[in-house]
């Protein structure tokens, strides 16, 4: 039986997020456990089993998993720590043949003195498995996809969606890559062509946007047996590494001229768009004026403080204003506030304090807000996130109330990407009149009973007034940081490398 390694390893940072993260801030996963978390979970590892688990010739080992909240670039010594431990654990497995490993990661890592941990971590997985033993990946389209990855793994799976809904099936994408691989001994032969564009805004929205009819070209090149994998990236804007940009990436079985073709294809129908790719962003005290106007639940999208793009979360931008506007409608707002947390639950349910809420991660974005509050609720934080399934760890949780306004504070940043931090702590979405959407894309998904949803233009580490955030490291001249960028696509080739293919 030929064993085939899964590994996962995911985060996506914000490099303007002040506050580094830590090897403490990941779940990690071993052994039977990996395979037992995403049993039930809509995720890459979960399709990636479902597709080659019964399958009786290969059997699946569970390795290593460790995610996290995005949040800031992780520290040095977190990496090592991190890194070291997945290596290792991939050599304890290995002490037996392997025939193949996969890795679910996402391409928007960073860490202190390593701009690139999934090139880092691929690099020296080939150095260990040598080059007879596949190596496929999949990868978030918000990921930064490096030439150090390209050179050290055989294909890759990307998502289609965003937001983000196909998890479970770019799993089984990649299943059947390594399939294509292993079985058919398909030669995969990769071009990518790196696009000077960083795209934001609804066109992105793959169900309704430009991006999406671009997409749909990779997903016939993939269904009609052109390509075994298209795909076009557009990075994370806020992960400022040399690779930031948009890029495609066509996988076929060994002609290097078609997948040049392809991504060439792909390329250019995205730098035809790029410009109208922006996001069209409103001030908040017109967003505020028109909502008191609305009849029924809007919703204010503050994608500049999203914890899913790796901002810190604790921006209580949208709260002060509020409350400077003497607002007396229902707004529920998350904020990421560890001491506001303990001070409520210290003090108990029914218990009235002022404290000082926001800012504790960013108070140079965020002053810190003094209000009065009412405790109305207490929680330990655990929950579970709608769009995965998966376990959310909040830490100490409090909803606090002011006036109408509810405010949940939780302790660690958690992905916002869904209603579960509302459902779980007792607040009805659409019973509100305001909802703060801490992340890009979450009120089309799971807001769309809004009347109205307004982006805002306000400060955060994941602003997509991408002028603002002060990129200091990505290749130049770059959209739309600079003006007039030149762009002719180039592509280039990764030919298949392993025996097996040989
Ligand atoms: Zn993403």
């Amino acid at each position: 039986m030929r064993r085939i390694l899964i590994v996962d390893c995911e985060q996506e940072i914000s490099s303007f997020n002040p506050s580094p993260s830590e090897y403490e801030d990941f779940t990690v996963l071993r052994d039977a456990e990996l395979f037992e978390a995403h049993a039930g979970a809509d995720t890459c590892i979960r399709g990636f089993c479902d597709a080659l688990g019964g399958k009786s010739d290969f059997r699946l080992i569970p390795v290593y998993g460790a995610t996290a909240c995005s949040a800031g670039p992780l520290s040095r010594k977190g990496f090592e720590k991190l890194s070291g431990e997945l290596l290792a654990a991939i050599d304890k497995a290995a002490a037996s043949e392997v025939a193949a490993i996969y890795l679910s990661l996402h391409g928007a890592m960073g860490a202190i003195g390593e701009l690139d941990p999934e090139g880092y971590l691929l690099e020296n997985v080939r150095s260990r498995l040598g080059l007879d033993v596949p190596i496929v990946i999949s990868l978030d389209l918000h990921g930064l996809l490096t030439d150090r990855m390209l050179s050290n793994c055989d294909a890759i799976a990307v998502y289609h969606t965003y937001p983000h809904n196909d998890f479970t099936s770019t799993g089984q994408r990649a299943a059947k890559l390594m399939e294509a691989i292993l079985e058919r001994r398909a030669h995969p032969t990769m071009a990518r062509i790196f696009i000077p564009a960083l795209a934001r805004g609804p066109e992105l929205i793959t169900e309704t946007g430009l991006y999406g009819r671009i997409i749909d070209r990779a997903k016939a090149m993939e269904r009609d047996g052109e390509a075994l994998s298209a795909a076009v990236l557009i990075g994370n804007p806020f992960t400022d590494a040399p690779e930031l940009g948009s890029q495609s990436l066509v996988i076929t079985d060994n002609d290097a001229e078609k997948a040049q073709r392809l991504a060439r294809e792909l390329a250019e129908a995205f730098w035809a768009d790029h410009k109208t790719m922006v996001a069209e962003l409103t001030p908040l005290p017109d967003a505020i004026a028109d909502a008191v106007r609305q009849d029924g639940p809007v919703t204010f999208t503050d994608a500049a403080d999203a914890p899913s793009s790796g901002a810190s979360g604790d921006s209580n931008v949208i709260l002060s204003a509020l409350v400077a506007a003497g607002y007396h409608g229902r707004a529920i707002i998350p904020v990421v506030d560890a001491p506001a947390a303990q001070r409520a639950h210290d003090a108990g349910v029914g218990a009235r304090l002022r404290l000082s809420l926001g800012g504790a991660i960013d108070p140079k974005r965020f002053p810190p807000l003094e209000i009065e509050v009412e405790v109305e609720r207490l929680y330990d934080g655990d929950y579970v996130h709608e769009f995965s399934r998966m376990p959310a760890h909040a830490g100490p949780t409090a909803v606090l109330r002011h006036e109408n306004i509810r405010i949940i504070v939780v302790s660690k940043s958690v992905f916002m990407m869904d209603r579960a931090i509302f459902l779980a702590h007792g607040l009805d979405p659409e019973g509100a009149d305001i909802i703060v959407v801490k992340s890009p894309g979450a009120a089309i998904r799971y807001f769309s009973f809004a009347r109205k949803n307004y982006v805002l233009d306000i400060p955060g580490a994941t602003s997509a007034n991408l002028k603002s955030l002060g990129h200091t490291v990505c290749t130049r001249p770059m959209f739309p940081l600079d003006d007039d960028v030149p762009f002719s696509p180039t592509a280039q080739i990764y030919p298949a490398r392993t025996k097996t293919a040989a």
